[in-house]
């Protein structure tokens, strides 16, 4: 028995003993003593139990869809320990004995956007010191790296350049593709936002207003024919338009982030999704933002043949409910994978925030597994979590690690460079210590047998 598992077992062995004495007297803070549902009790894993998480743990093994209102008492109870523990439990259901990592690389082609997000340490403006437009030679020879690092993906996004062409980015994709060919590989592109999808369809001049979608689809198609494989979920933020217009202003709204991910499942791309929480949000625009993804979801999971309960939700977690076959389907895509990412004020126009604690990632990161029924993954992204507190989160609803990256300018967490890069053996000892068993997933959440750099994929 692990450790967590024994304070678990001592949890509840010293919660019986609370329902039967009267609580023990001590210096509760103000929301515990007004609760009429937390129990203090002392001695060895002291806790203060929520009665209420076992009706939501009974309601979320059950694959009954939690309430917004579920999700604010997940946000708001005491009993962090307990909602980490029901969040395991709903992750062990999914994905009882294993963990999964990648090895990837990540690339991001510019660095100059049009947009200014306060949020953002990534952007520059075209010109400024420190802004990089890559060419295609760099394009090939960052390919080329991964290959020889034994990469089964290659991650790459950007910011909006106001000047590059169109064209530039298929061929992009297509110098990906055929410079691994050359070498042998058959690296998996993940590229570009919805942002920027729709940046693209604009450049293109391809976007229309009254048909917005046509645009998108016409941009997916041109790219999925040069090579694209799937989508990265970056670009959500938070599906509010007050946080919207109060912190990212000119990008796409959440009706257009869902358009582009509803176009994309349909033409058979997987794809992933973000929330970035932390900065100016409050808890319940996360909780909302995590019911339009479920519900975005239900609608791919429907149009692969997945049955809808009598409220329309297709919840993952219900008996007899599969995990959608990971591999591209030509019935269409759906969302694989949620990360949460905890926003990083150092660099940002939002510097004076302090960003979101230790616990505030735990307990988001749980409550998205328990939100989210009907993803199959929880991704713990170390590179912004930090690949301690990701590995902890192994054990609070998350499933998968992300993988070796090498190169990240998005974010620097306390301080860190470019170079942010882990080796496949670093993964693997963090998911054993948790309890798992490491499993090399490519994009699609296929096990990956490898002899060294080769690399083949099951189905
Ligand atoms: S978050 Fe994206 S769109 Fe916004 S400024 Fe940064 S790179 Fe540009």
């Amino acid at each position: 028995m692990d450790a967590k598992r024994q304070v678990h077992k001592d949890q509840r062995s010293a919660n019986v003993a609370v329902r039967v004495v009267r609580p023990v007297r001590t210096a509760d803070t103000s929301a515990q003593r007004h609760s009429p549902h937390v129990r203090r009790s002392r001695g060895r894993g002291a806790a203060n139990r929520d009665l209420r998480l076992d009706d939501l743990r009974a309601k979320a093994l059950a694959g009954e869809r939690l309430t917004i209102a579920d999700g604010e008492l997940l946000y708001h109870t005491p009993d962090l320990w307990g909602v980490l523990e029901v969040a395991d439990a709903v992750r062990r259901k999914l994905h009882p004995d294993v963990a999964y990592y990648n090895i990837n690389r990540h690339m991001n082609y510019s660095n100059v956007c049009a947009l200014s997000c306060t949020f953002c340490e990534f952007y520059r403006k075209d010109g400024q010191a420190g802004a990089y437009t890559r060419d295609l030679d760099y394009v090939r020879e960052e390919t080329r790296r991964a290959v020889e690092a034994g990469a089964t993906e290659m991650h790459v996004v950007g910011g909006l350049h106001p000047y590059l062409p169109w064209s530039y980015y298929p061929d992009l994709v297509r110098t990906m593709r055929d410079e691994a060919a050359r070498l042998g590989s058959d690296l998996h592109i993940k590229a570009f936002t919805a942002v920027e999808i729709v940046h693209l369809a604009k450049i293109a001049k391809q976007f229309k207003a009254s048909d917005r979608t046509a645009g998108i689809r016409w941009v997916l198609e041109q790219l999925k024919d040069a090579g694209l494989g799937s989508l990265p979920g970056g670009g959500a933020e938070v599906f509010d338009d007050r946080v919207h217009d109060e912190a990212f202003k000119g990008k796409i709204r959440s009706d257009v982030w869902l358009d582009v991910h509803r176009v994309a499942h349909e033409l058979g791309l997987n794809t992933n999704a973000t929330i970035l929480y932390g900065h100016i949000e409050d808890r319940r625009e996360r909780l909302v933002h995590m019911d339009m993804l479920r519900t975005a979801q239900d609608d791919a999971l429907a149009r692969l043949g997945h049955a809808r309960d009598a409220a329309g939700a297709v919840t993952l977690t219900r008996p007899g409910a599969d995990l959608p076959t990971p591999s591209m389907s030509a019935r269409g895509g759906y969302f694989q994978t949620i990360t949460p990412l905890p926003f990083v004020p150092d660099g940002s126009a939002l510097e004076r925030l302090p960003g979101p604690s230790g616990i505030e990632n735990l307990r988001t990161l749980a409550i998205a597994r328990l939100m989210l029924d009907n993803f199959p993954h929880v991704k713990a992204f170390w590179i912004m979590q930090t690949l301690k507190a990701a590995q902890l989160m192994l054990q609070c609803g998350a499933d998968d690690l992300d993988g070796t990256v090498v190169w990240y300018d998005i974010t620097k967490v306390e301080g860190s460079g470019t170079h942010q890069e882990v080796t496949a053996r670093d993964l693997q000892r963090a998911i054993r210590e948790a309890g798992f068993t490491p499993v090399e997933r490519d994009t699609l959440y296929r096990p990956v047998t490898r002899d060294g750099t080769a690399w083949s994929v099951g189905v």
